[in-house]
């Protein structure tokens, strides 16, 4: 058994007067949730990534709350709680479209050494809140707000981080890397959005183990690679990894494409700068932010093919598929995401011409217009050149679209609540005819892919698949 805890440490606590945290800055509905345990008797603190930020003066994400009542006492106090998770029972506890996601304090699970590295045994014992601190990622992702006494409790050292802006793992990062290897993609995702320093004990062991990020579920390393392009904190994020070399891991196409084109000074970087630094960063879909990470590879394929073949037209799309398809595969990059950024790595060409000459005006109206000018202004910003014509188009699409969408349910003398259809009007509405599929005849070609993903809008132009592509959605 593995344990590297000392037990009983006594906590810093900060009182109120001693740090910035006020209940104006914490959500009403978490204020609610605390004041309730606590009124029953129980502790109850705002833990995690919330008072890290609070504390930081930046507005959380979300709010989370730790607790002594176990989960069935939580469900019996709040009416709005369900309890999810079968490893470790966490209450939601729901107030419209907000979550406030409650869970019992719980410890680290002890760790045995095995031939495939670190087990982790069930996830499922209650404990102490310094054992719930303790079992947590990163110092600063330990401490806890006490609703009661609104003082700060530290056990884990993570106010003196949070001073120094250091990201320092809780307990040897060498074992809860191993652990969890996707713990070394988070040291990586708070050091480029806080803007921290990485100490030296993570970034050693992050150097040794990274190739252990092979064996983590490969949703859950999806989902944080998505989240290394959020906060505007993009290229300190990549930058990051691939100096930590977990990138040849993830990424290896990236990755080679660096080492090939000056490293810290490859081209990749200024468009991962002009995402960063894009006016609408935030809402950018992962589609538009896969096609940023992957279009310098793009253009480097196809300038090859464009030498190699001086007089053929290349078919871009097939450039883009061919840059991405390993990557999505291995990733499992959703199906939706893969399609966005492979047609909008060829989209340039509809922004070619001014508006004014009249051309191109229907794609104005096709669901991915935005997504198609927020990529396309990325481009310009990355790569320097008259902005004209691309303000004119946006401008276009304010006017025509975005205008005209807003002006619509006050035209018609409704209210917003009105516009939207009744419940039932499924049923009164005559319902379409629905149309046999034919079967495919033998002789005919397979059917076509689905370029769009089930249930999702449709990609901005329709062309064949290769079949090598066939297999990029991994069965999402
Ligand atoms: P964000 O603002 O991105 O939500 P966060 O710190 O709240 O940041 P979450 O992923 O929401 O991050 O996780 C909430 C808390 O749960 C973290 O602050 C951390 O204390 C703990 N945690 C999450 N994932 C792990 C992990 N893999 N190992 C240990 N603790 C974790
Ligand atoms: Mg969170």
């Amino acid at each position: 058994m593995i344990s590297f805890f000392k037990r009983d440490t006594t906590p810093i606590i900060r009182e109120r007067a001693a740090h910035c945290i006020s209940r104006a800055n914490i959500d009403p509905d978490a204020l609610k949730v605390l004041y309730r345990l606590t009124n029953t008797g129980h502790i109850a603190f705002l833990v995690g990534g919330s008072v890290r930020d609070l504390l930081l003066g930046r507005q959380p994400k979300d709010f989370d709350v730790g607790t002594d009542a176990r989960p069935n006492d939580i469900r019996r106090l709040f009416r709005n709680c369900f309890l999810i998770g079968r490893r470790f029972r966490l209450a939601h506890i729901v107030f419209g479209r907000k979550i406030i996601e409650t869970s019992t304090f719980r410890k680290q699970p002890e760790a045995t050494e095995s031939e495939n590295g670190l087990y982790q045994a069930e996830d499922n014992t209650f404990g102490t809140p310094e054992e719930d601190a303790k079992r947590r990622d990163f110092t600063v992702n330990g401490l806890f707000y006490d609703i009661k006494t609104f003082s700060v409790i530290d056990y884990v050292g993570g106010l003196k981080d949070l001073e120094k802006k250091v990201l320092s793992s809780i307990g040897d990062p060498n074992i809860r890397f191993r652990e969890d290897p996707v713990r070394m993609m988070r040291a990586v995702k708070f050091t480029a959005r806080l803007g921290f320093t990485m100490d030296r004990a993570c970034r050693k062991a992050i150097l040794k183990h990274h190739a252990d990020i092979l064996n983590a579920s490969a949703p859950r390393v999806c989902e944080e690679v998505f989240r290394l392009f959020t906060y505007n904190s993009s290229c300190a994020a990549f930058k990051l990894l691939w100096e930590l070399e977990m990138m040849k891991d993830l990424l290896p196409d990236v990755s080679a494409y660096i080492d090939a084109t000056g490293a810290e000074k490859s081209p990749l970087w200024k468009y991962l700068t002009a995402l960063d630094t894009d006016r609408e960063s935030i809402e950018l879909t992962n589609g538009v932010r896969i096609a940023c990470l992957f279009y310098p590879l793009f253009l480097e394929r196809l300038h090859k093919e464009e030498a190699l073949f001086p007089k053929g037209r290349v078919n871009k799309q097939h450039i883009a598929r061919l840059v991405l398809h390993q990557t999505a595969l291995h990733l499992h990059i959703p199906k939706t995401t893969f399609f966005t950024a492979v047609a909008l790595m060829d989209v340039q060409r509809r922004f070619s011409e001014s508006p004014a000459k009249g051309r191109g005006h229907r794609f104005l109206f096709h669901p991915a217009f935005p997504e198609a000018l927020a990529f396309q202004r990325i481009l310009l910003a990355a790569e320097g050149g008259d902005a004209t014509v691309i303000d004119e188009w946006q401008t276009l699409y304010r006017r025509e679209v975005l205008e005209k969408a807003a002006a619509m349910p006050r035209e018609a003398g409704l209210s917003d609540e009105e516009t939207s259809e009744p419940r039932d009007a499924e049923e009164e509405a005559p319902r379409p005819r629905r149309r046999r599929r034919r079967r495919p005849q033998r002789h005919e070609a397979p059917e076509q892919y689905d370029q769009t993903g089930k249930d999702e809008r449709p990609a901005i132009t329709v062309t064949e698949v290769p079949p090598e592509s066939r297999s990029a959605d991994g069965g999402n």
